[in-house]
């Protein structure tokens, strides 16, 4: 049995920060990178199920990122994965969560795993559609935001729970192979040992590429994307002023500033 879970090296502001000359993104320089929090909650899940199981159950660790993403991919090793994949080409730059969703679905394909992990969304970006856009392409059933799982390794179907609104749950039976998002809080994420960490270090890292995957450079990066960031930036700050006096000062002064707003003398 097989377990694919989608991890994601996300990016954390430093204290201070610019945008970059593009006007895009944050410059490279002022980020810290990591693996996304909600993924680390995945990958716990995932590596629950394997050591619960009477039968062998793998691990398989998945990234679309550059040789940098590599970090995220060894923690995941350290904290239990078996194997690692990363997908990289330049032409991945650039990629909406759709077209990272191709691509995950088309790794799905080949690894053909019982149960897809992803996280309700990255840290970062904050899309929260990557994993149900992957099930899209699959042809999978789905599940979102799922707060605890019952899952034994090979059976058909898993039981997973949704915190709705109001304190409601629902509990759903779900056919695998699916795709479900887990959401933080599910369980806690274990610490890697020192002597996990040195083994993880050492252990290959499966780089493939797009051809590797079966996915042409038009299908990502912008081509492929029909979502486009135009520009990031940060609004400017409102301004706020305490108008005093008695109430016919007050509305003397806020007539003013209406009339001036509005370009009136
Ligand atoms: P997002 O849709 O960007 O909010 O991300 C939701 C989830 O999709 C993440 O928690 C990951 O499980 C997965 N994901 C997003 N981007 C990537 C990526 N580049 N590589 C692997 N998994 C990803």
């Amino acid at each position: 049995m097989k377990i694919l879970v989608a991890v994601k090296q996300v990016a954390a502001l430093d204290e201070d920060f610019v945008i970059g000359a593009d006007g895009r993104d944050v410059d490279a320089e002022f980020l810290i990178r990591d693996l996304n929090e909600w993924d680390d909650f995945s990958l716990e899940e995932a590596v629950r199920i394997k050591e619960a199981a009477a039968d062998p159950v793998e691990v398989v660790v998945v990234s679309i990122g550059p040789e940098e993403a590599d970090e995220v991919l060894r923690k995941c090793l350290a904290k239990g994965a078996d194997r690692a994949v990363r997908i990289w080409d330049e032409a991945v730059a650039g990629s909406d969560p759709i077209a990272i969703a191709r691509i995950l679905a088309a790794v799905a394909r080949q690894e053909a795993p019982d149960m897809l992990l992803a996280g309700v969304q990255s840290s970062d970006h904050g899309f929260a559609s990557t994993g149900i856009a992957t099930a899209g392409f699959l042809g999978w059933p789905h599940g979102a935001v799922v707060a605890s799982l019952a899952y034994t390794s090979g059976e058909k179907s898993a039981v997973f729970r949704r915190e709705l609104e109001g304190g409601l749950l629902h509990q759903v039976t779900i056919q695998c192979p699916a795709v479900l998002t887990i959401q933080a809080g599910i369980n806690t994420p274990r610490y890697a040992s020192l002597r996990s960490i040195k083994q993880a270090a050492a252990k290959p890292i499966d780089v493939r590429n797009l051809a590797d995957v079966g996915i042409s450079a038009h299908e990502v990066g912008e081509q492929g994307s029909l979502s486009h960031v135009r520009r990031m930036y940060i609004p400017d700050k409102g301004h706020a002023q305490l108008i005093e006096g008695s109430a016919a000062e007050q509305a003397k002064r806020l007539a003013g500033i209406i009339r001036a707003f509005k370009g009136e003398a």
